[in-house]
């Protein structure tokens, strides 16, 4: 097996799985794009298998401690892995995020599961060129109805790959509706924003609920209005939900009629919202902020906790006494601490005084290895707007 040698102090040594270019000492055997290889220390010994992409800046990605092949069984192994782990968890209709990449063994491969209807992303370029086998697998464990590819997330342009989607197997199942925690969801695998649903957030869409009854609430970035749907059922006094797609408007609109729930809707950009919206007392009691990611890179990381702190500011000054600031960050360049040092720049800004009610992250389906700290990336914080002593 062909393979490289990696340099001392590499971050292999400290339990990743992720070998970067600048750590590469030496290349031995000549492996192509997509090969498995294998990796050492400088003294020799095995480190693992791994995945190879010298287009991508991560060179190589372990996805074993030992000599391992890629095929047929391994997968199958894997995906019953996976399996047992979720269905150890409980979902409501099976719907679940089955592979999370790293922390299931799989790098690159994530696989959201509709009940009979599988959505597979193959992000690195080794498993996108084994996604026969992966398809063959899967059809043998679940006999799904069908399985369809998302692979037009722009982060695969890192390893080279095109942007695609499409039907990969049984037959395109259009819209369709599942049911989790009592609420009807319409789910549009193959032209729905990510793979059909925000699966990471539904923990959180029951917490924010919890505390709605009463409440006048405000969903900002609602998608197809998870936080809002929940309010709504809670006994929210009333719920507002803004987005600035047309398409995630006309689902949420479609979800609170199937639910028989009133909810507000406005499309509108949120910064324009939250900065015209004015009124003498403050005109909420809950507001949700869920936004996408502002950044790509670790470039535009200023720019991006710029926009941060400037929604959560205005937020603040929207929220009366007591009220309640339910705030989310799915950046992968933004860490805990960050998010949190911004949002208290926003309150200091604001001149107010925020209790933390709760810590929330991605759920459990989307596992995160400590010692891999790139497969966390939703922060989440529940404030109370502190009365004023
Ligand atoms: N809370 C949602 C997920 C939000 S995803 C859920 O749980 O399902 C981010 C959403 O923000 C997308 O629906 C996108 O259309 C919307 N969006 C992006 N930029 C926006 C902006 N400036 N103003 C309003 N909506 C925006």
């Amino acid at each position: 097996m062909a393979g490289i040698i990696v340099k001392p102090r590499s971050r292999i040594f400290h339990g990743h799985d992720w070998v970067y270019t600048s750590e590469v000492h030496k290349t031995f055997g000549k492996p192509e794009p997509g090969e498995v290889i294998s990796v050492k220390d400088f003294k020799d010994r095995k480190l693992g298998t791994a995945i190879y992409n010298p287009e991508s800046q991560i060179i190589a990605r372990r996805f074993s401690r030992r000599t391992q092949e890629l095929n047929h069984d391994f997968f199958i192994r894997r995906f019953e892995r996976a399996l047992a782990l979720r269905n150890s968890m409980s979902f409501d209709d099976d719907v679940y995020r089955l592979t999370w990449s790293e922390s299931d063994g799989l790098p690159g491969v994530i696989i959201d599961r509709y009940g009979d209807h599988l959505v597979l992303q193959t992000l690195t370029l080794a498993m996108d060129q084994r996604k026969d086998l992966i398809t063959q697998a899967l059809v043998q464990i679940f006999s799904p109805k069908s399985i369809i590819e998302r692979n037009d997330s722009p982060i695969r342009k890192a390893e080279g790959l095109p942007l695609e989607k499409g039907l990969l197997y049984g037959e395109a199942p259009g819209i369709f509706q599942v049911t989790v925690q009592g609420i009807a969801f319409a789910v549009d695998p193959l032209d729905g924003h990510k793979t059909g649903l925000y699966l990471d957030q539904f923990d959180n869409y029951q917490a924010v609920g919890d505390l709605a009854k009463g409440r006048r609430v405000l969903d900002c970035f609602c998608n197809e209005a998870g936080f809002a749907l929940h309010c709504a059922r809670s006994g929210a006094q009333s719920v507002q939900a803004i987005d600035s797609s047309e398409t995630a408007l006309d689902c949420a609109q479609k979800n609170a009629s199937n639910n028989q729930l009133d909810i507000e809707f406005t499309n509108a950009n949120v910064f324009d919202f939250l900065k015209t919206t004015d009124s003498e007392t403050p005109p909420y009691d809950l507001i949700i902020l869920d936004p996408p990611s502002f950044t790509r890179n670790r470039k535009s990381v200023k720019d991006a906790m710029r926009g941060y702190k400037e929604i959560h500011l205005r937020a603040l000054k929207l929220l009366d006494k007591d009220g309640i600031l339910a705030t989310f960050c799915c950046s992968h360049h933004v860490n805990r601490q960050m998010f949190l040092d911004t949002i208290c720049d926003a309150a200091v800004d604001a001149k107010s005084s925020l209790r933390l009610l709760s810590s929330h992250s991605q759920r459990q389906d989307h596992p995160v290895l400590p010692l891999i700290p790139e497969s966390e990336y939703l922060k989440g914080f529940i404030f109370q707007k502190m009365a004023a002593w």
